[in-house]
């Protein structure tokens, strides 16, 4: 059953990040001795042997199963359900998808959660962790939690809703599991070749798919909203980036109605993972579902447009 009340959001809360731009990023030395860092870079050169192992169509139409579901996991599960609570789910459900998510390699769902509540609330203002304003692209892109080390920790005061979860806290000390379940089934199931293909290539495309929405979604394309919190924020909507993300390209919607299941809000906006919510929702695995109503939309485009005349820009 969908719902359109869109107040249910989470508690304001003030704070601010203090660091300078000389200790923003990290030094060669630090960066080797960074376990995160050395699995990236890792991954990114096994994938590299593509171009040297046996092609086989099957590998690719896993390796593009493998993607599909982890993002899957990661807009659905990641960020629609646990950083925006956008539907309602059963305890076992929500473990399920934060397991799926975790699978992807983009740390715990509780990390990601606090990290991208936090961008919302700052997004595109001196505060934002990941503005390609205020940092730059490779920054916004992956900088942010490769370079430096002030964002690794988990911003608990952001995540109040979550951290009652006991399986939530466990998951979060061993999110490193389900990529390596994964890694080692792709394995087996097609020896160094699958490894290659049903990994390590799926998961760099996967990892740079999910980082656009934070880079190029902040500088390129289209706007129909002026964003919830900050009429600084940039928010795009980007119809390829929708397409590879699976969604997730409507990113200007998406900070206009954070807590909308739905992202494509006309009816041309392509949004697999919106009509992937709804196939739960018709199989029973998931219901409360949140959509803004034509009306709402309607009155936030007015309000949008009487505020601003620079709106319905490309570029
Ligand atoms: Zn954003
Ligand atoms: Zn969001």
């Amino acid at each position: 059953m969908a719902r359109t009340g869109l107040n249910e959001e989470f508690p304001k809360i003030e704070e601010k990040l203090n660091y300078t731009d000389k200790d923003k990023y990290l030094t060669f030395r630090e960066l080797l001795r960074s376990s995160s860092f050395v699995f990236f870079f890792v991954v990114h050169l096994i994938a590299l042997a593509v171009f040297f192992v046996r092609f086989r169509w099957s590998f690719l139409l896993l390796a593009l199963v493998s993607y599909c579901v982890r993002m899957l996991a990661i807009t659905a599960g990641y960020h629609r359900y646990f950083s925006h609570r956008s539907f309602r789910t059963g305890r076992l459900f929500q473990f399920f998808l934060a397991c799926l998510g975790c699978s992807a390699c983009q740390k715990g769902v509780l990390w990601w959660a606090s990290w991208h509540r936090h961008h919302h609330r700052y997004a595109d203002t001196e505060q934002d962790v990941h503005s390609p304003y205020y940092g730059g692209f490779w920054w916004s892109h992956l900088g942010w939690f490769l370079f430096s080390d002030k964002h690794v920790a988990i911003q608990w005061h952001l995540i109040p809703d979550l951290v009652v979860y006991k399986e939530l806290l466990w998951l979060e000390e061993h999110h490193y599991l389900p990529g390596t379940i994964l890694a080692l089934i792709s394995y087996l199931m097609g020896g160094f070749g699958g490894f290659v293909w049903i990994f390590c290539l799926s998961t760099v495309i996967l990892w740079h798919a999910t980082f656009t929405v934070n880079s190029l979604c902040h500088l390129y394309g289209y706007q129909n909203f002026l964003c919830e919190y900050h009429e600084s924020c940039n928010a795009k909507n980007n119809i390829l980036l929708a397409i590879l993300t699976l969604g997730e390209g409507w990113h200007n919607n998406h900070h206009s109605f954070m807590g909308s299941s739905r992202q494509g809000l006309e009816w041309w906006e392509i949004d697999f993972c919106y009509y992937f919510i709804r196939i739960m929702s018709i199989l029973g695995l998931v219901d409360s579902f949140r959509v803004p109503s034509c009306e709402q939309i309607e009155a936030r485009k007015l309000r949008s447009k009487s505020t601003s005349g620079t709106l319905y820009t490309v570029g």
